[in-house]
């Protein structure tokens, strides 16, 4: 196929916040990726896979450089719902796979926080779920893939064959090659639903301690931290604790496994289409209208209560407002997401917490998890918690929000935290470095040299944390 460097469009991340234009290429195949690579290395231009663009940061743009779509390689090519094993382009989503397995009795082992991800993005980050501490990442869950290299090189990992190439390129931000399918585990599911626990958290200290207490008892935690208010009531919120419904728990698990009973309803009261939702956000998208806001929420999660809820809901909060993003206005969002083992956590969270509201400088949402280590490469998991917190970025506190988050970053490697690739976007080459260590860094350099040797592979992010170390 004949490529040309004509299609150059302004790309942005998941939070509005960073633009870089690159030249678009959706492919459809692998053949196609060969293409590109070619095309790249002719020009001396660079190239970075792009999968749903739902990072909050710089992970999936490129200024000035090549951004290979992989959306519409999408098919699920293989489904054998005796066994759960399912194997996938990278472009499949999230919700295209729980669809498909969900009325056969299964649901994909670790999900994020929304459904419009793509699988190859999902490797890339190797992201979470709200069973962290229980499952481990979605790379656990990869029986094996298929990916090209930048040398031209086609390879099929799994965790005995090509085990270092397994262990980096799950976690390794599509910097090492681009995977082509990938094969994974399914769990069986007894039902649609699942049994929710709520309880109110009055304060930091309570809110991890529940987090650490209830995670041996569940399937899966979550936490809502009210981030407007401090002094005693800091860190107060609301956890969610879900289990699987088991045997005859679900009288009809037929029906409550069909999709009608999964998807989310188009309407809000049955009355407003969810598509304007946002609109309605946007006056509160301000520190008086939030603090009003969170207030509410907080008095209206006083009560400990148990619900039944479908996985979908469960699972995918934040997509019940498509666009919510755009509420924040011009300037968009910063996703700070810190992760600190279970014995620095509370005091590093309630400096930097204090910080932000001193600053004037809040986060308008906290959502805290429980997680365990894992044997990946660029791994962000500690055992102890994460706090994910969004920041509204204006024309005025853009300079003063980075030199806050910059403070953060700081608190966090102090108490022996990591930090997300997928999320923060001001994160530093020495922050990353002093967190990853440089044995880590080493191993990443020996492997970004054998698969990609004349550097085609970079993006934004690659170049913001990596490149001074090479
Ligand atoms: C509302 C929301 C909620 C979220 N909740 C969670 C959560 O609960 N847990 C969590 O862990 N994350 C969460 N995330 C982050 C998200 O899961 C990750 O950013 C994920 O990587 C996005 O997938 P994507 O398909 O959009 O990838 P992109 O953003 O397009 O790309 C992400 C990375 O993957 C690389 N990549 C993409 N496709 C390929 C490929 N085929 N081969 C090689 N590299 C590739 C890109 O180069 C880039 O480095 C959330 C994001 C949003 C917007």
């Amino acid at each position: 196929m004949t490529l040309t460097l004509t299609n150059f469009t302004q790309f942005e991340n998941f939070g509005h916040s960073l633009r870089a234009p690159s030249y678009r290429f959706q492919i459809k195949c692998a053949e196609e990726i060969e293409d590109v690579i070619c095309l790249a290395k002719k020009h001396g231009l660079t190239v970075t896979a792009r999968g749903a663009g739902r990072s909050y940061n710089d992970a999936a743009l490129n200024g000035g450089g090549i951004m290979l779509d992989l959306s519409a390689m999408n098919q699920i090519l293989e489904w054998d719902s005796t066994t759960g094993l399912v194997r996938c382009e990278p472009g499949v989503t999230l919700a295209k796979l729980w669809q498909r397995v969900e009325p056969d009795g299964w649901w994909p082992p670790v999900v994020s926080g929304t459904m419009f991800t793509t699988l190859g993005g999902c490797l890339s980050a190797n992201i979470h779920g709200k069973n962290n501490f229980r499952m481990g990442p979605i790379g656990e869950h990869v029986v094996a893939f298929t990916a090209l290299l930048p040398t031209g090189e086609q390879i099929t990992c799994t965790p005995r064959q090509n085990a270092d190439l397994f262990y980096s390129m799950i976690s390794g931000l599509g910097m090492l090659g681009i995977f082509t399918s990938i094969t994974m585990q399914m769990k069986r599911v007894e039902s649609g639903l699942l049994e929710v626990h709520a309880w109110p958290v009055h304060d930091l200290h309570e809110h991890l301690s529940f987090l650490l207490d209830k995670a041996p008892h569940h399937d899966y935690t979550v936490g809502w931290m009210d981030t407007m208010n401090g002094g005693k009531s800091l860190g107060r919120g609301q956890i969610h604790a879900a289990n699987y419904l088991h045997g005859d728990e679900d009288p009809n698990p037929k029906k409550t496994m069909q999709l009608d009973n999964q998807n989310l309803p188009p309407y809000i009261f049955g009355v407003f289409p969810k598509s304007i939702l946002y609109l309605f956000m946007r006056p509160f998208a301000n520190n008086l209208g939030w603090w009003a806001v969170s207030t509410a929420k907080y008095i209206a999660s006083r009560r400990q209560h148990v619900f039944r809820q479908p996985h979908a809901a469960f699972h995918f909060l934040l997509d019940y407002v498509p666009n919510w993003e755009l509420s924040y206005g011009r300037g968009g969002l910063i996703q700070y997401q810190s992760f600190l083992p279970k014995e620095t956590a509370e005091d590093a969270w309630r400096e930097m917490l204090t910080m932000s509201l001193q600053r004037g400088m809040p986060s308008y949402l906290g959502v805290t998890k429980r997680h365990r280590p894992d044997n990946f490469l660029l791994t962000h998991a500690v055992d102890g918690y994460s706090l994910a917190l969004d920041f509204k970025v204006t024309d005025r506190n853009r300079a003063k929000m980075s030199q806050m988050l910059n403070e953060f970053d700081k608190i966090v490697v102090q108490a022996g935290g990591r930090f997300y690739f997928a999320k923060n976007s001001e994160t530093s080459a020495e922050h990353a470095r002093a967190f990853l260590g440089e044995a880590t860094i080493a191993k990443f350099k020996e492997l970004k040299q054998r698969c990609d040797p004349n550097g085609v592979l970079e993006s934004d992010l690659y170049r913001r944390l990596f490149e001074q170390s090479y």
